[in-house]
């Protein structure tokens, strides 16, 4: 049976490059990067030659970028760290993010008693802008955390404008990029953000590793307290064939982004028009212009059949996602969607399909087929 994968949003396939340049790493690269001698010494120049190719393509200085174990402990560190040692009294955020951010944002509102405001959400998925600059009107000292694109519709935020007016606010600008790092042009010369986070296994890399830039002039404390790696502020010894992976990972994703991008979303508007066609009244939620590598869909299928749905996608091989990852297995409505759509749309049965350079038409034929069967 053919596996056909279709959720990249939940994570992606490695690189058959990645995975060379990691055993290699990995055999012939075992010293400690904190060691003098040249088999440590090596690790460390693999690690520094990682950091300055990341950095590089972000146009950013290499000691703003800080690497880590995922986005999760990325986001869970910034947010902390804006409140505990940036002193922020406000977090904006939005109930659109991921976990990782809303849960951190709501743990600082218990821990440190600032206030948690969230920005509305529009009947399009999109946030209120106008909404938000009124907010920052107040100019008390605050971080903003807003997601880039998010997880579940792909809806992609405005980040010119927020970091503009954050910065016209004297705000803190983290932005939760887990989504669209290593798939779409970034240029932190050009745009003022403060924070963004990264994590290699969304952009073809290994799990277990990410990174966090770092604005030179915020200083964050560490979050965790011991060896002087990572200036410090992660300590724990380098996992070297991670970091390298990942670089390896980013490398690629930036070399092929503009042929990637094309077959991407050709395969997504091949994926809507089937979709169209077999259920003329199918919806796709989220805005007009989401994010080229998501769709998420809701089918127009009674609630018995969209019990059977998920299993039976399972059944042929096919995976694909009911809402976040995080949540699949849960029956509660996604977070996400809850944000905009209404009751009764949000009884339909949705799906999210994610998809990768890899994706095939054949895959999104097979995907069809399976769910005019259910
Ligand atoms: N933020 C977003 C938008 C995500 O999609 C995810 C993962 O699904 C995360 C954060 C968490 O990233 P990680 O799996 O690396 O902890």
């Amino acid at each position: 049976m053919k596996q056909v994968y279709l959720d990249n949003a939940a994570t992606t396939s490695l690189r058959p490059e990645v995975i060379a340049e990691m055993i290699k790493v990995l055999s012939e690269e075992y010293g400690n990067p904190s060691s003098t001698y040249s088999v440590g010494r090596r690790a460390k120049s693999l690690i520094e030659a990682s950091r300055k190719s990341i950095a590089k393509q972000l146009k950013v200085s290499s000691s703003e970028i800080i690497f880590i174990s995922c986005g999760t402990e990325a986001n869970n560190w910034i947010i902390r760290s804006a409140v505990r040692d940036l002193k922020v009294q406000r977090i904006i955020t939005s109930k659109m993010e991921h976990h990782a951010v809303l849960y951190a944002a709501k743990q600082m509102q218990r821990e440190y008693d600032i206030d948690l405001e969230f920005v509305n959400i529009l009947p399009n998925s999109e946030i209120d802008y106008a909404q938000l600059e009124r907010l920052l009107a107040d100019e008390i000292p605050t971080l903003v955390s807003l997601m880039h694109v998010n997880n579940e519709v792909g809806t992609e935020l405005d980040l010119k404008r927020v970091a503009e007016l954050c910065q016209k606010h004297r705000a803190l600008f983290h932005c939760d990029t887990v989504q669209s790092v290593g798939k779409t042009e970034m240029d932190l010369q050009e745009l003022p953000i403060d924070f963004i986070v990264a994590s290699a296994h969304k952009f073809h890399g290994p799990k277990g590793i990410g990174f966090a830039f770092i604005r030179k002039n915020n200083v964050l404390k560490p979050m965790i307290f011991g060896g002087e790696q990572e200036k410090g502020m992660r300590a724990g010894t380098e996992a070297v064939h991670q970091v390298v992976g990942m670089a390896k990972a980013f490398e690629i994703s930036y070399e092929n982004l503009e042929v990637e991008r094309d077959h991407i979303r050709a395969i997504k508007n091949y994926c809507q028009t089937k979709l169209k066609e077999v259920f003329p009244e199918v919806s796709f939620n989220g805005n007009q212009t989401g994010f080229y590598n998501i769709v998420n869909v809701s089918l127009p299928l009674s609630e018995e059949k969209a019990a059977m749905m998920l299993f039976q996608l399972d059944m042929k091989g096919i995976a694909v996602s009911r809402g976040s990852a995080c949540q699949s297995g849960s029956q509660k409505p996604s977070h996400v969607l809850s944000e905009f759509l209404s009751e009764a749309e949000l009884k339909k049965p949705s799906l999210r399909v994610s998809f990768s350079h890899e994706t095939t038409c054949e895959d999104i034929d097979i995907l069809i087929e399976v769910l005019q069967g259910v």
